[in-house]
């Protein structure tokens, strides 16, 4: 009898980059500020080697709940 702990599911959440790149996402958030994105991380960009890339893309999605 806890509904007021569910947040609420935005299927189209705005992603706002700071590179000035957009999409959306699901998030419990209707619009997440980021300072990486797809467009500009160097883990897809391909700018940088051998990165220990993964872990940081975990803790990137967690702390905006992009997953
Ligand atoms: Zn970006």
């Amino acid at each position: 009898m806890k509904k007021d702990i569910q947040p609420t599911y935005y299927h189209d959440a705005k992603v706002i980059c700071n590179c000035g790149n957009e999409f959306t996402t699901g998030s419990t958030k209707p619009e997440i500020h980021v300072e990486i994105c797809s467009k500009c991380h160097p883990f897809y960009t391909g700018q940088q080697k051998q990165i220990s890339a993964r872990g940081r893309i975990d803790k990137f999605n967690k702390k905006y709940g992009l997953n």
